[in-house]
């Protein structure tokens, strides 16, 4: 007996795009995602994807789990593949369902033909198959309110196909409809969650990571790597740029007024992003902010950083409450990684009382202090690239 995938074009997230182009992309994808798991061929039909292991080496399980996290596929079923004829089916059913049939009470029986030449009806085939699995677990009872299971056999052109409850998938749109964004990612909660959540709007993430040695250590550059190494797994890989921020960092500590650092540095962070993110050709800047959660989080603050940003800048997290973050953390596994306690470049030069109320006036008079585009322009200059892989 064959083990197969299903997803059916009812399980893609498909609104307003062009179908067949939003599919290519969500194929590809996935077809990169199960690289190294064995030999498998996805085939197209009747609106339905289907994944077909080659040999049986194939690894089903992580398969499933890889899969669960590409995005554009709300739902998918694990099947075993039989013949066309209902003895086939008659055998393989109670065996391919043991393990899932053993520990569940009741169920029922659902058959769908595709094929109208096939000799039973879809009742007959559902009153066939579900006599057979009451007679092979006798614990069993049929329940056609509110099964544990529905147990689904589909007769279609070339296999009848069995499987029991849908897998629920990541949801959202294939990564690569959307364009590109760079996201600001820093060692904390939120950013990686940010990123996550564009993502899954389908955008491809390059990212950019402000490290101040020797200030911040090489510690929190392997947590930025660890963040967005889990994050790969549902974005895809991500190229990572990290800018030399230290001379920055010491400029505005020692020529700016200590109620500003902050919202100094974060406009710096901007600048060097636009540069970045134009050079790499992405479309927008993404944060972790949400409003209020800190002084620079005022709409007031975000206003002065938005003030220097030369594309839109998307704050997916800007209504959500710190527990509502790190419920979405800990789902996507980054949570553990983010509260590793190394010091992120934002806390170095942290002042005692920062500004809530800024304007732009006071912050352009500060920073007319530094030597902005010259600052600028060697921190992007000398960013570091690397290729963050989704592994
Ligand atoms: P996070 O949990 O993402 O670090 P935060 O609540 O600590 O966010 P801030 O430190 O004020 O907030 O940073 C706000 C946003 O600015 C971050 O979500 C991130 O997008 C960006 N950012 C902060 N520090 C860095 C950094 N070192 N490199 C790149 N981006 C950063
Ligand atoms: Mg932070």
């Amino acid at each position: 007996m064959q083990e197969i995938i299903l997803i059916k074009n009812g399980e893609l997230a498909l609104k307003g795009l062009n179908r067949s182009s939003f599919e290519s992309v969500l194929v590809k994808n996935i077809k990169r995602r199960m690289h190294g798991l064995g030999k498998f061929v996805i085939t197209r039909s009747q609106s339905t994807l289907t994944i077909e292991p080659q040999d049986d080496s194939f690894d089903m399980e992580e398969a499933v789990d890889r899969l669960s996290r590409v995005f554009g596929i709300a739902g998918f079923e694990r099947a075993a593949a039989v013949e066309k004829s209902m003895d086939a089916i008659l055998s393989a059913a109670p065996e391919y369902l043991r393990d899932v049939l053993s520990s569940l009470h009741t169920f029922k029986v659902e058959a769908k033909r595709s094929d109208k030449t096939f000799p039973l009806t879809s009742p007959q085939i559902s009153a066939e198959v579900g006599g057979k699995l009451l007679e092979a677990f006798p614990h069993l009872r049929v329940d056609v309110h509110h099964p544990d299971i529905i147990v689904m056999v589909e007769v279609r052109e070339h296999f009848a196909y069995i499987h029991g409850n849908q897998i629920k998938g990541a949801g959202g749109m294939p990564v690569g409809t959307g364009g590109k964004a760079a996201l600001l990612v820093s060692g904390g909660i939120d950013s990686p969650v940010a990123g996550w959540m564009m993502a899954k709007r389908g955008i491809v993430l390059d990212a950019i990571h402000f490290a101040s040695p020797p200030f911040t250590s090489p510690q929190a550059e392997w947590k930025v790597h660890d963040l967005l190494r889990q994050v790969a797994k549902y974005s895809g890989d991500i190229a990572l740029y990290t800018v030399p921020f230290t001379e920055i960092q010491e400029q505005i500590r020692d020529n700016c007024p200590e109620e500003l650092f902050t919202l100094v540095m974060r406009r710096f962070m901007m600048r060097i992003s636009n540069v970045i993110a134009k050079r790499e050709k992405c479309a927008a800047l993404i944060t972790g902010e949400s409003v209020g959660q800190v002084a620079s989080q005022t709409i007031l603050s975000l206003g002065c950083t938005d003030a220097v940003a030369e594309m839109p800048v998307f704050r997916p997290l800007i209504g959500m409450d710190k527990e509502e973050i790190i419920e979405r953390a800990r789902k996507i596994e980054t949570f553990e990684i983010s509260i590793r306690p190394y010091e992120d470049c934002c806390t170095v030069f942290t002042p005692r009382h920062p500004r809530t109320r800024p304007n732009l006036e006071l912050l352009e008079k500060a920073e007319e202090a530094l030597p902005v585009e010259e600052l600028v322009e060697r921190a992007a200059q000398g960013a570091r690239f690397e290729l963050i892989r989704n592994a």
